[in-house]
């Protein structure tokens, strides 16, 4: 039996999905992943098939091992497989894995994240980054009675058919799907302006009615790009100015950049934050939040209807649960982590200088990209200057030498509390080596 003619692997007759795990995994799943960017064809290579991970490290399925700088794309911040946090989940998984009703457990996850993130007053859990976004911007538009909202070139929300949406040719009121299925009148309603850029989001306020601005307040998905101080200012003013609501997307930033994410590093204060990510620490918890009295549009107060089978499921909370409890109870692990950044940063520029590589670090406190560019990267089309070839080239010589960065040019890396000065010195070592092999 071959379910696949172009597939040259041999298939036993006793045993239809015999062969190496990358070739069973292209039979049944699409591109043999379950997310796209795993598959590695930003690096054309192979994606490794991971077994287990413990720390700052991940070990795969033929024991290779690798310093771990995707941390489950900025899931993870205490370190993989924390004891306190696995303890916390096999406690919670014998008490029942889901029950669709309220546990006390959720209130206090709930008020932990409004005590810790400034702009919350109030919150709805749900299991993904992609559910936030899109509950978010539907409250939005309910909220407002407006139709359109505005992104930013190279800004990820999720998958959700609003944000696939990419800019047409030099008009802010053009947009165009990104992805096929989405439908255009669906694009439409999503305009696009460019990160850092404030005279292209005064052009979209120009152009239509907004419910609501959408960013990530330090972009994150097309490599780590700060915001310039007055770029974020400016937007909340134009928000408040045309009654448009702010949405910060804090998927990323949540309780990375500060406990109280990019809105306390940077004192903005939007009317909703979406969370996800460092929120279940490596399970499925997200959630949206903000001002109260448009929290309480949502059901069952509300006209705005949302739910969820496996919304505030115990095993995510009573991890989510750990790590904010370690945020709270360690404010200064911030500390900590910018220090070692900092290191990495100072290392890799310290060789990029020294040896005149055309390559950039640029970094917001545990969030870090190399851009294999020499120009600053302040928005999305600068970055996609990077030469993808060197960065395929530098990632498979990284992964040579023991490091696994996420297999992008257009991704952020992020440190975690177990890569500890050792560990960072380790990296630089092992990536100053593979930026010299690049070029070689
Ligand atoms: C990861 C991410 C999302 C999507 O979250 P999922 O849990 O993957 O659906 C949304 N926004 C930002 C900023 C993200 O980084």
């Amino acid at each position: 039996m071959n379910f696949d003619s172009n597939n040259s692997t041999q298939v036993s007759q006793d045993d239809p999905f015999g062969g190496n795990l990358l070739d069973r995994a292209k039979r049944v799943l699409p591109g043999g992943v379950n997310s796209p960017v795993r598959a590695f064809q930003g690096v054309e290579g192979d994606p490794p098939f991971l077994h287990s991970a413990q720390g700052a490290r991940v070990r795969d399925e033929d024991g290779r091992e690798w310093i771990d700088y995707i941390s489950s794309w900025g899931a993870i911040l205490l370190g993989h497989a924390h004891p306190d946090l696995i303890e916390a989940v096999c406690d919670a998984a014998g008490r029942g894995t889901n029950f669709g009703l309220t546990t006390e457990a959720e209130i206090d996850l709930a008020e932990l994240v409004c005590d810790l993130v400034p702009s919350i007053e109030m919150l709805r859990m749900v299991s993904s980054g992609t559910e936030a976004t899109m509950s978010a911007v539907r409250l939005a538009r309910a909220a407002t009675g407006r139709d359109k909202i505005l992104k930013f070139a190279g800004g990820y929300h999720g998958h959700a058919d609003s944000f696939l949406v990419a800019a047409g040719s030099g008009n802010a009121t053009f947009s165009t799907p990104d992805s096929d299925g989405v439908l255009k009148a669906v694009a439409e309603n999503t305009l696009i302006a460019r990160f850092n850029d404030l005279n292209s989001v005064q052009q979209a306020f120009d152009a239509a009615p907004l419910a609501a601005v959408i960013l990530e307040p330090v972009a994150g998905n097309m490599g780590c790009i700060p915001p310039e101080r007055e770029f974020l200012e400016n937007i909340r003013g134009l928000c408040d100015e045309h009654g448009t609501l702010l949405i910060f997307d804090e998927v990323m930033t949540g309780f990375r950049l500060a406990a109280g994410g990019a809105q306390e590093v940077f004192q903005i204060m939007p009317d909703l934050t979406t969370l996800g990510k460092i929120l279940g620490h490596g399970l499925p918890a997200a959630a949206y939040g903000g001002r109260r009295d448009l929290m309480q549009m949502i059901s069952p107060l509300g006209s705005v209807y949302q739910a969820g089978t496996l919304s505030g499921n115990p095993l995510a909370i009573a991890a989510g649960l750990i790590a904010l409890e370690a945020i709270v109870e360690d404010p200064s692990l911030y500390n900590d982590l910018e220090e070692n950044a900092a290191r990495l940063e100072k290392g890799l520029w310290h060789a990029i200088n020294s040896r005149g590589f055309p390559c950039n670090v640029q970094r917001v406190g545990s969030m870090w990209t190399l851009f294999f560019t020499e120009e600053k990267v302040r928005e999305f089309e600068d970055a996609q200057l990077a030469d993808t070839q060197a960065f395929a080239r530098f990632h498979h010589y990284a992964m040579q030498n023991g490091v696994l960065l996420p297999p992008s040019a257009f991704e952020t890396a992020f440190l975690t509390l177990a890569h500890d000065t050792e560990t960072i010195d380790e990296t630089i070592d092992a990536l100053v080596d593979a930026i010299e092999r690049t070029y070689t």
